[in-house]
């Protein structure tokens, strides 16, 4: 579909700018093999997304790939269709159109980046108001709930079949990223394509169990020592949850397992910015952050070379646990006072 490319190409706005739905549509419908992928350390709105739109191709007709980095672990896996997907491509497996979900930026796909450069349109359908439209076509909406709401109308658009397994992948992927429906992203348009979902047959209570509630005893544990080790700075403005290599090894729980904890300082009365610190391997840390009221996060995390949401952000950290914990904070102290009164 070389030419295919060339004139889409041609027709490409500047940088920063959307396609039409009806524009991706249109490929979707014309597209013979595709290739979806999300970002690193996936979470249940990309993988939601990944595994509903995968269903609805495959089922009008489509070869397609679903491509993760790493194996998708914990909770994700009792997603309908999660034994679909693979981390690594067939030698000699093409494709026509790539889709990458849910990733602010190239980078965010690690690995998966190899597959991207000689291969096929790609197009970009996010959520992230740091997205810097790497697509050759991209469909960015900041005020979208989730990646799961826009691959709803998406798949409207396309004509896609929205089965029961479609419908319960694009419920998670909305109710994880709206915090089961409570936090600011959950607009009036997030609840209604909920409610379509529940019509064309998801299960509330079945999805939160499985992605939101479904605790392992390890889970448990590992809250129970991060708990023990909230620390508070800033006169108790902001709440630090750290987690050890030692915490995950006595615990017996994944990384994935840590998904949503940085809630508990959240919870605090007083807490404004609430931190996950995670030792991801020798000298690699994992952090996230979140705000309740003020501070814009996804720019606080893009001092040190992340990105995210306004009150939903994170980066990647390599180096000594005491330089980028000082750094971290001083930053931090001063995106406070900055937004304070
Ligand atoms: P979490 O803290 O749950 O891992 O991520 C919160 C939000 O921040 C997500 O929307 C995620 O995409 C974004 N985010 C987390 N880590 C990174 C990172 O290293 N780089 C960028 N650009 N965004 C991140
Ligand atoms: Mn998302």
């Amino acid at each position: 579909m070389k030419g295919m490319r060339g004139a889409i190409r041609k027709g490409v706005a500047s940088l920063g700018s959307n396609s039409s739905l009806a524009e991706i549509a249109a490929i979707l419908k014309r597209g013979k093999r595709f290739l979806l992928m999300t970002h690193e350390d996936p979470d249940p709105d990309g993988i939601g997304s990944m595994l509903a739109l995968g269903k609805g191709l495959v089922d009008s007709g489509k070869h397609v790939a679903l491509l993760t980095s790493q194996p998708v672990m914990g909770s994700l896996r009792l997603l309908k269709g999660s034994e679909r997907i693979v981390n690594r491509l067939d030698p000699g497996w093409d494709f026509d159109v790539a889709l990458a979900l849910d990733s602010a930026e190239k980078t965010r796909l690690g690995e998966l980046m190899e597959y991207l450069p000689s291969h096929g349109i790609l197009i970009n359908i996010d959520h992230h108001i740091s997205n810097d439209y790497f697509g050759d076509l991209n469909f960015v909406d900041s005020d979208s709930s989730s990646t799961g709401e826009l691959v709803f109308g998406l798949m409207k658009a396309a004509g896609l079949a929205i089965d029961h397994d479609v419908a319960e992948n694009l419920f998670a992927a909305i109710q994880a990223d709206t915090g089961s429906f409570k936090y600011s992203n959950t607009t009036s348009k997030a609840l209604k394509i909920a409610a379509d979902l529940v019509e064309y047959g998801a299960r509330p209570w079945d999805i939160a169990r499985k992605v939101m509630d479904g605790y392992t005893i390890s889970r448990l544990r590992l809250l129970e020592m991060a708990l023990g080790a909230i620390e508070f700075y800033h006169k108790g403005a902001i709440g630090m949850m750290s987690l050890t290599q030692g915490m995950f090894q006595k615990s017996g729980a994944q990384q994935a397992d840590s998904e949503r904890l940085v809630d508990y300082p959240r919870f605090v009365f007083g807490v404004e910015l609430a931190v996950l610190m995670r030792e991801s391997g020798k000298n690699d840390y994992k952090f996230s952050l979140r705000s309740n009221s003020r501070v814009n996060v996804a720019l606080l995390a893009s001092r040190f070379g992340g990105g995210g949401h306004v009150r939903a952000a994170g980066f990647e950290y390599h180096g000594s646990l005491n330089g980028i914990k000082g750094d971290f904070l001083q930053e931090a102290v001063r995106f406070l006072d900055e937004t304070s009164g």
